[in-house]
């Protein structure tokens, strides 16, 4: 039975494995976080949940839309009715975490293991983690951010051609402060739950209750505006927080915080991407690279990379 190692349990690499389960692969997924779903990110805060990576999803392409109508059927995903929007939004019903948790039923996903070298064998790859783990396939999809792939792949002592180097290098992201705000009385942001500025420090707020993910006590995400989040990602957090919470006085009175957390994306959203929906290594092994980096982008694009490269594979055994 061929076999495959996938770097990175976000959407891309959930898809691909599930994708390749369902037709009878050997797949084992390592991610380096103690729970699957990479930026597709939700935390406990109090008794309130908040997601505080990726806020809703499209699903724009056939393929997509196959898997989405399954999660709406299973009740794990519903529509987030969205002003000035011409395709419909989703969001996880408990947060964008349960997601990532439906596709990675009954796949071998190993929390915990951050990969540090990749080495090729005689009949495939091995990837060794930070635990001293050792895993081996014959074949490998590496999911995880362009620039965290490039360490991997300088610290496996690869040596990429130029263009595979030119591609990579042509991808970047653009980081973002995340504010999640526990309260104790409800947010006066207007139905259905969102402001978007368009200029200073604040690019996004969402009500987490009214989002309906949280409906045991009230929440609220910001995310900072991508100019203020490059001006302080290595600020202080709490400082950084309080700074963007007292900007919404009329939306979260003093009164109303509870308590709040700050998270640091460094890699947020890919807002220049390689055209294909994944890159081919030339290696020995079947090697790909693939993520949100690669194709359309966000979640969609994730987990068309995913799906494609799961399907590359799947003709090329
Ligand atoms: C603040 C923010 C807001 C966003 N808003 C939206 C939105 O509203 N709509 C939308 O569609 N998209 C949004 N996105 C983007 C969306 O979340 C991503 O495009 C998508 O989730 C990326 O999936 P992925 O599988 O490519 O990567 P990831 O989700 O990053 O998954 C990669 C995984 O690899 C793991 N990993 C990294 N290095 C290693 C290693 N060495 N060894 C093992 N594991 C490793 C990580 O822990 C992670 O779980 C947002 C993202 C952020 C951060």
């Amino acid at each position: 039975m061929p076999t495959s190692l996938i770097i990175g349990a976000g959407m891309a690499g959930l898809t691909a494995a599930r994708e390749l389960a369902r037709i009878g692969w050997t797949v084992t997924v390592l991610d380096k976080g103690r729970g699957v779903g990479g930026r597709m990110a939700t935390r406990r805060i109090e008794q309130a949940r908040a997601d505080h990576g990726a806020q809703y999803f499209s699903a724009k392409t056939p393929e997509f839309q196959a898997y989405v109508q399954q999660f709406l059927t299973n009740g794990i995903v519903s529509e987030w009715p969205l002003p000035d929007t011409d395709h419909p939004r989703y969001v996880g019903r408990d947060g964008m975490s349960a997601v990532a948790k439906q596709l990675a039923l009954d796949l071998d996903i190993r929390t915990g293991e951050r990969a540090i070298k990749i080495e090729t064998t005689d009949t495939g790859c091995r990837v060794l983690t930070d635990t001293g783990g050792r895993y081996e396939a014959g074949s490998l999809l590496v999911t995880i951010p362009v620039p965290q792939a490039q360490t991997l792949f300088n610290d496996s002592g690869f040596v990429l051609s130029e263009p595979e180097q030119a591609a990579l290098a042509a991808v970047a992201y653009k980081p973002c402060l995340a504010v999640i705000v526990a309260l104790n009385q409800p947010s006066r942001i207007p139905t259905p739950g969102v402001l978007r500025f368009e200029e200073g420090p604040i690019a996004w707020v969402a009500d987490n209750q009214q989002k309906g993910i949280s409906p045991n006590q009230p929440s609220v995400t910001i995310h900072a505006s991508q100019a203020f989040s490059q001006a302080h990602l290595d600020d202080d957090l709490n400082a950084v927080g309080q700074g963007l919470i007292d900007r919404l006085p009329e939306f979260l009175p003093a009164d109303a915080v509870a308590t709040y957390q700050v998270h640091r994306w460094r890699y947020s959203q890919a807002d220049q991407r390689h055209n294909e929906p994944f890159l081919r290594i030339n290696a020995p092994i079947p090697l790909l690279i693939g993520g949100d980096g690669f194709g359309m982008g966000n979640v969609e694009g994730a987990f068309l990379s995913g799906y494609q490269m799961a399907h590359w594979l799947a003709q090329s055994a």
